[in-house]
């Protein structure tokens, strides 16, 4: 079995990721307008009326700006935990279609296994996913601000990994934003830098492990250039320089990926549809 992956933005200003089975396609999070969901899906070739799932990590608006749209002008079922489903509530969202999941509790999508895992993030209950299809595993951990064993657990064996590479340090510390801010992103339930991002993924990665996505690159007090070389750095220690890394952002989506078990072992590069889109963000080391 196979999965894609578009990332359809990230950062502060909005997230959105697609996932597809080849009969289930899913949503992770929905921080865009209804307009931009609809525009983002259509550069994939996807209509927001075949969404099956709408999967929300945490109730930070740059995760749920699109659910009032979910609610009213789809028929889409939105999954989320319960103490994110009433903080979702109280920031005054309809959720007329709310399934409530118990972290670390599997459930099914179609063809697709979900495990929502628990991270630290300074939401009422937020957290990560791993999605499975078959053999396939794509694990999804954005907005953390400390990677626990369970997290690492869960990162471990996948296929692909979208993990933060929110900010370097020495850009936030020199970064004229005010110090409680700065110590908020800092903090175990901030976000992650690309040095905490690229030492776990030093810890979770295998030979499986054909493609990172970095994810809520602070536009800021970051560059993306810096989280790929850091990230690229720590695969070509562990031997997987083939890995791809590649950098998303709130602007475009990333191309498609398909993920496949297939390439177990070979560390081969996952396969991406849209050459121009990912023109400079594939690092291969020497
Ligand atoms: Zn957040
Ligand atoms: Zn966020």
């Amino acid at each position: 079995m196979r999965l894609k992956i578009c990332i359809l933005a990230s950062g502060s200003a909005g997230n959105s990721i697609h996932v597809a089975s080849d009969t289930t396609d899913i949503l992770i999070d929905a921080g865009l307008s209804g307009r931009q969901i609809e525009a983002r899906l259509g550069t994939i070739g996807k209509k927001v009326e075949n969404v099956d799932a709408v999967l929300i990590s945490h109730e930070h608006s740059d995760h749920i700006r699109g659910l009032r749209f979910i609610d009213k002008k789809t028929s889409i079922p939105v999954y989320l935990n319960s103490a994110t489903s009433r903080a979702v509530k109280d920031r005054g969202f309809p959720l007329s279609r709310a399934r409530i999941f118990t972290n670390n509790s599997p459930f099914t999508l179609g063809d697709i296994r979900v495990t929502p895992f628990s991270v630290t993030h300074d939401a009422s209950d937020p957290v990560g996913f791993a999605v499975y299809a078959g053999e396939v595993k794509i694990s999804i951990a954005t907005d953390l601000g400390h990677a626990t064993h369970l997290v690492k657990d869960m990162l471990r064996g996948s296929h692909a990994i979208v993990i933060e590479a929110n900010h370097d340090p020495r850009l936030l510390r020199d970064h004229p934003r005010p110090w409680a801010l700065k110590q908020r992103i800092k903090s175990r339930q901030g976000h992650l830098s690309n040095e905490s991002a690229a030492s776990l993924i030093e810890e979770v990665a295998t030979e499986k492990l054909q493609a990172v996505f970095l994810a809520h690159i602070s536009s800021d007090c970051n560059r993306p250039h810096i989280g790929i070389e850091k990230i690229s750095r720590s695969l070509a220690r562990l031997g997987f320089g083939e890995t791809a890394v590649i950098a998303t952002c709130y602007e475009r989506p990333t191309g498609v990926f398909e993920i496949s078990a297939d390439n177990d072992g070979g560390g081969a590069p996952a396969r991406y549809t849209d050459k121009e889109t990912l023109q400079g963000t594939h690092i291969e080391e020497e």
